[in-house]
């Protein structure tokens, strides 16, 4: 069955703009909000996290603002279980990635969910994204490296940042991995950095390691 006949039966709608799109070429987004993708020009995420935290690198692909049709995107992969979407959104990721000379062979860590979460939405969105990612950029994937528990342990003897870090969940790290010296930590999108933050200062808690990020979109 030709393409053209198969777009007809099953038709495929942009994910930005919701129009019908054709062929293999246009495959989630129609070639004209393809090309009007607010990549973001680099550097913000970095600057942002870097000035609070112990990161030295980070990148995100997309400048996401809330009343933008580009939110779709992360509606689609967070709760609308398109899978797909969020493997290609890692893949863009890569390449955008490569070409501004980050390295190959890197070791990607995505962002854990609750096992509970995990069961009930059916994947890791941050998890396919460094799936993407390291397809295209030759690296290795530590998924079990990072586990969130649901638990939240007593708080009596915490300050306000740690009791609001305890009530988004508790990090959890794997110890005795054979890990190389530079981790990179995967999320779909980063807005206060908080949860980066306690990701990265339980990697460094246990491990001798230099966290870098990535993330698809940021929203300060
Ligand atoms: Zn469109």
């Amino acid at each position: 069955m030709s393409i053209d006949l198969l777009s007809l039966l099953m038709p495929r709608y942009c994910v930005v703009c919701n129009q019908v799109v054709w062929g293999d070429h246009e495959r989630f987004f129609c070639l004209s909000c393809y090309s009007s993708m607010p990549f973001s020009r680099g550097g913000r995420l970095e600057e942002y996290l870097g000035k609070r935290m112990d990161i030295s690198r980070a990148f995100s692909l997309l400048e996401y603002t809330k009343g933008s049709g580009y939110a779709e995107v992360f509606k689609e992969i967070k709760y609308r279980d398109n899978a797909e979407l969020a493997l290609f959104m890692g893949r863009l990721m890569g390449y955008k990635l490569l070409s501004l000379g980050w390295p190959r062979g890197l070791t990607f860590v995505p962002i854990p969910m609750t096992r509970w979460k995990k069961l009930r939405r059916g994947y890791n969105q941050a998890e396919l994204l460094a799936k993407g990612v390291a397809q295209v950029m030759g690296g290795k994937l530590e998924l079990n490296l990072l586990t969130k528990s649901s638990n939240t342990v007593s708080q009596t003897l915490m300050g306000r940042w740690e009791r609001w870090l305890n009530s988004k969940g508790i990090y959890m790290v794997k110890e005795g991995a054979d890990l190389e010296q530079k981790l990179v930590l995967v999320d779909d999108i980063v807005t206060t950095g908080a949860t980066i933050d306690s990701c990265r200062m339980m990697l460094q808690r246990h491990y001798d390691v230099k966290v870098w990020v990535v993330s698809l979109g940021f929203t300060p």
